[in-house]
């Protein structure tokens, strides 16, 4: 029995290629619970949520959120915010009578999040922080799971001086790229390992073959999402015990 009773998705309108009707339908296919969809997160609530999110920048992969010391990198080229940092934040803006266990919401967002691994001391790049509320991030499908190792030498090595558009047209379609129409696939994949994740606690699975499998690479993430698309088959038992008794 799902203990979801309605899915709120938030758009992100700077990301046409995440189709959030298409997704309602993917949804409304696979459970059977009410589905709404939002506009933009960020922008229908109280602004104020803007000014606390600037407060939850990464300034230094290398520390811990508590170590982090603020704007002291401001020529860094990317910008990454704490995605547990970020989940405690939307938490306080979700209207008090939507705040409820049996109703999930899903923003989708254009900042790249990250979280810090204990093991090898740094932040890595993500897709998704599971709870509720989730969290998706659009450019974290781009930048999270890595390109083919030659890919990355080639750009390092360069002998024949070739500019990064002629590198990357040399991998074209290996990996994902902005506006990408693949990404609205992938979305799917997140969707389903974050309310598996919500309703039964297990978070992504082992089957390299499953989607979801927490993909490290390109290769694999275009593998499970976009082609293969299939669940192993204990999860396909546990998605037809939640929806089938729902
Ligand atoms: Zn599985």
């Amino acid at each position: 029995m799902l203990k979801i009773s309605k899915i709120i998705l938030y758009d992100d309108p700077k990301h046409p290629e995440i189709k959030i009707d298409k997704l309602e339908e993917f949804l409304s296919k696979n459970f059977k619970t009410n589905i709404l969809r939002r506009e933009n997160f960020f922008e229908i609530v109280d602004q104020n949520i803007l000014d606390e999110i600037k407060k939850v920048r990464v300034y230094d992969l290398k520390k811990p959120f508590s170590k982090q010391e603020k704007n002291i990198l401001e020529n860094q080229e990317f910008e990454m915010f704490d995605g547990f940092e970020i989940i405690k934040i939307i938490s306080k803006f979700i209207p008090p009578d939507e705040n409820r266990m049996d109703i999930f919401h899903v923003i989708f967002t254009d900042r790249l999040i990250g979280t810090f691994d204990e093991s090898d001391f740094r932040y890595h790049a993500r897709i998704i922080i599971g709870s509720n509320p989730t969290i998706i991030s659009i450019p974290g499908m781009i930048e999270a799971p890595a390109k083919p190792k030659q890919y990355y030498l080639d750009l390092m090595t360069n002998v024949e001086n070739q500019s990064i558009e002629k590198i990357n047209e040399k991998y074209k379609g290996g990996f994902l790229e902005e506006h990408d129409p693949r990404l609205n696939d992938v979305a799917e994949g997140c969707l389903l390992q974050a309310i598996v994740y919500y309703e039964t606690g297990e978070e992504f699975c082992e089957d390299k073959s499953c989607r979801l499998f927490n993909s490290h690479w390109q290769k694999d993430l275009i593998s499970t999402q976009v082609e293969s698309k299939k669940l192993c088959q204990k999860h396909l038992q546990i998605l037809k015990n939640l929806t089938n008794q729902s």
